[in-house]
């Protein structure tokens, strides 16, 4: 069996593996991307992906946003109200000197620029495969690579990066524990027309039976994605396009105004896996392998990108490993220690953001309308709301952060 020697071994290439594989190339290290999905399903994602400004100014700088087939469509408005409740919050881009707070993509056209942009990378070592879990030594961890066109390969590298999603078989092999949280609902996402959206505007609307967030898409579209009971979720998405509108103007109301037509139906189970570290012996996760998020707050991808981009970072510096190991203990303590802030408070974020549709009492609905107007009214706790959205959260790194 052939035996390959990396410094970083990277598996799964979905968008967070080969967004890390991109931030890794100019360092000078030989490194290996595996991925069992092929790149068919990934460039043919249909979800919309809200990016924030502190993704987008990363996916500018390794070159991904110019191989997009159109610009993302920005958003310079965001809207969140809760079905009866008084109140309402509206943030405007340009109140914080901005043009934007982000920007929506198809996840399709996203997967498909990373790859192309992987498949551009000098010296990168790409295959179509299973990587497995092998052993852990104290210089390097292997794993068993099964090619889906070869022999099998053995992969020894200084560092393994977990970017294998939601089931991570790296991180069970490896004995990192996990929290989960199933919020007993499912996301139906599709595309819609609606009469009166304002331009430029993300709606997100808090709903006894779920949240729901309409996202602008270029051509007058909005991504929409609407929260329901799983026990319910089948018999929606059998909906003939007259009830299937009705469903969503009664889920969605008024706001954006009527809803003319719907494009597109796909069903997604939602539960938050959280790992418990962040790391092992030469091993470290990125993306939704160390957190799943609900996606109501649109952050899964964000916060995932900005994993990789500070692991890549770190690497970069060598910083606490004066030999320049990528999978030192010292770097990965580093690393999960620097991640920790951004990490939490994306967490609560989302996790907020989901419960704040939950319960219904009188007490409830006060003290979200109360939340709403607090957040209105407070020029402080908008700015952090904002900057949130924006994905600037605890230390940004180097290639998130703004032009100077
Ligand atoms: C409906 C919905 C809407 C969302 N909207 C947003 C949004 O607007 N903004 C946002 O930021 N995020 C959003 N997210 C979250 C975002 O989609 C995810 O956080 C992101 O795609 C995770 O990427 P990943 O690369 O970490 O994991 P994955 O996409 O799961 O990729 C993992 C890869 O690992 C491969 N793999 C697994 N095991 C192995 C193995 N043993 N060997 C080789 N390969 C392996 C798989 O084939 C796969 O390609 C949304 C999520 C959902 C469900």
């Amino acid at each position: 069996m052939e035996t390959r020697d990396l410094d970083v071994a990277i598996v799964g290439g979905g968008l967070v593996g080969c967004s890390l594989a991109c931030a890794l190339a100019p360092l000078g290290l030989t490194v290996g991307l595996v991925d069992a999905g092929g790149p068919a399903p990934l460039a043919q994602d249909p979800r919309k992906l809200a990016l924030a400004a502190a993704s987008l100014n990363a996916l500018d700088r390794l070159g991904v946003l110019a191989r997009l087939p159109a610009p993302p469509s920005p958003i310079r408005r965001i809207h969140v109200s809760r079905q009866g409740d008084f109140g309402r919050l509206l943030l405007e881009a340009a109140e914080f000197g901005r043009e934007a707070f982000g920007g929506v993509v198809l996840a399709g056209d996203l997967g498909a620029a990373l790859q192309q942009a992987v498949a551009a990378l000098p010296g990168l070592c790409v295959v179509r495969g299973r990587a497995d879990p092998g052993e852990s030594g104290p210089a390097r961890r292997s794993l068993r690579v099964q090619p889906e066109d070869g022999p099998a390969e053995t992969w020894r590298a200084r560092l393994v990066v977990a970017a294998d999603g939601t089931a991570s078989p790296l991180r069970a092999a490896a004995g990192i524990g996990i929290d989960t949280h199933d919020y007993g609902q499912t996301l139906l996402v599709t595309s819609v027309r609606l009469a009166a959206a304002a331009p430029d505007t993300a709606y997100e609307r808090l709903t006894d039976h779920g949240p729901c967030a309409l996202l602008p898409m270029a051509g007058g579209r909005h991504g929409a994605l609407c929260g329901v009971a799983s026990g319910e979720a089948e018999a929606v998405l059998a909906l003939d396009e007259a009830s299937f509108v009705g469903f969503l103007q009664a889920r969605f109301g008024w706001r954006a105004g009527r809803v003319l037509a719907t494009a597109g139906r796909s069903a997604w189970p939602l539960r938050r896996v959280v790992a418990q570290r962040l790391v092992a012996g030469r091993l470290v996760l990125v993306g939704n392998a160390a957190q799943t998020l609900h996606p109501l707050g649109a952050q899964g991808f964000n916060l995932g990108l900005r994993d990789a981009l500070a692991l890549a970072e770190r690497i970069g510096d060598g910083s606490g490993d004066r030999g320049g190991d990528p999978g030192a203990d010292a770097l990965l303590a580093a690393h999960a220690a620097a991640r920790a802030e951004d990490r939490g408070r994306t967490l609560a974020f989302s996790d907020g953001l989901a419960r704040a549709s939950a319960g219904d009492t009188p007490l409830h609905r006060i003290g979200r309308s109360l939340g709403f107007a607090a957040l209105n009214l407070d020029p402080a706790l908008r700015a952090t709301f904002a900057a949130g959205a924006m994905g600037f959260r605890g230390p940004v790194p180097r290639l998130a952060r703004d032009p100077a």
